[in-house]
C-alpha cells in the first residue's frame, strides 16, 4: 500500500503522541468493531512504509531529494482504484498529481497551474475512469450533498441525458465528455504553452471494468489537444512516441472507441 506523503506524516505523528498499539494486526478485523478496524488499517500502513523504508535505499531518492522535475501534471479522479502505478511504475518525481472528484481543473486550479507553469511539465494529462462516482452524481440529483460537495460537482458540465441509452454507456459517455471538456478547459486556460510548443494536452479514460474492450487496467486516450477521432489520436500518438511507439499492435488495429 503506497500512501501520501502527508498522510504518513501525519499518521508517524499521531502515533508518536499516542501509545502505540502492537503492529501487525491484520486490517480484516470484525465489522463494527471501528476501534479495531482503525488500528488495522493504521498498522497496515505502517507496516507497509516500513517494508517501504527498508526496501528503498538512499540512491533511490537522490534524483528527487533536493528538486523536482516532474514529466507529467497528472489530473485524475480522486477515486481509490485509480492509481498512478497504472501508468507509471515508479512515478515518485516523475508525475505532479492533482487529485479531486472528477478530475477537474476548475475545482484545483492553482495546483494544475503550478505543474504546468512553474515545473514546466511539456504534457498535461488528464485522467477519467470508468464507474466514476462523481460523474454519477452529477448526472442525477445531487441537491442533498453537503454545499463543498455541491460545489465541486456544480462544475462537471455532462450532456443531455438519453433515457432510452442504456445507463452504463451513458455513465461512459459523462465520464468522456467530463475528460473532454477538462481538455477543452485546459486548452484555454494554457494557450500560449500549446501555441509556443511547450505543452501538449492529452485526455485519457483509464478502464479497471474492461467496458471499453481494450484490455482491463488500460489506459484509452481518447483526446490529444482536443482532437477526439481515434485517426488523429493514432497518429497523434504516433508523431509524440516515433518508431518504438509501445502501444500493442492488437490496439491499433481495434476499430474506433465507440462513444
Ligand atoms: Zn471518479
Amino acid at each position: 500500500m503506497k500512501v501520501a506523503c502527508g498522510l504518513l506524516n501525519a499518521v508517524a505523528l499521531g502515533l508518536a503522541l499516542i501509545a502505540l498499539p502492537q503492529q501487525g494486526v491484520a486490517a480484516d478485523v470484525p465489522a463494527g468493531d471501528e476501534a479495531a478496524q482503525l488500528r488495522g488499517i493504521i498498522n497496515n500502513i505502517m507496516d507497509d512504509n516500513a517494508a517501504f523504508v527498508k526496501s528503498h535505499k538512499p540512491d533511490y531518492y537522490r534524483p528527487f531529494a533536493d528538486d523536482q522535475h516532474p514529466r507529467a501534471t497528472v489530473v485524475t479522479c480522486a477515486d481509490s482504484r485509480v492509481h498512478m502505478h497504472a501508468l507509471d511504475k515508479t512515478p515518485d518525481g516523475d508525475l505532479f498529481v492533482v487529485r479531486n472528484i472528477g478530475n477537474q481543473i476548475g475545482t484545483a486550479e492553482g495546483s494544475v497551474e503550478y505543474g504546468v507553469r512553474q515545473l514546466h511539465t511539456p504534457l498535461l494529462i488528464i485522467i477519467g475512469h470508468v464507474a466514476c462516482d462523481a460523474i454519477k452524481l452529477a448526472r442525477g440529483n445531487y441537491s442533498k450533498e453537503s454545499a463543498p460537495i455541491k460545489r465541486e460537482l456544480d462544475t462537471i458540465k455532462l450532456p443531455a441525458r438519453n433515457s432510452k441509452a442504456d445507463e452504463d454507456e451513458e455513465w461512459l459517455r459523462g465520464v468522456d465528455a467530463n475528460v473532454n471538456n477538462q481538455v477543452a478547459l485546459a486548452l484555454k486556460k494554457f494557450s500560449a504553452e500549446i501555441g509556443d510548443g511547450k505543452l501538449t494536452v492529452i485526455g485519457a479514460v483509464y478502464d479497471f471494468r474492461n467496458v471499453m474492450h481494450q484490455g482491463q487496467g488500460r489506459l484509452n486516450i481518447i483526446n490529444i489537444n482536443g482532437s477526439t477521432d481515434s485517426g488523429s489520436i493514432m497518429s497523434g500518438l504516433m508523431k509524440m512516441t516515433g518508431a518504438g511507439m509501445k502501444l500493442d499492435k492488437k490496439q491499433a488495429e481495434k476499430k474506433p472507441l465507440e462513444h
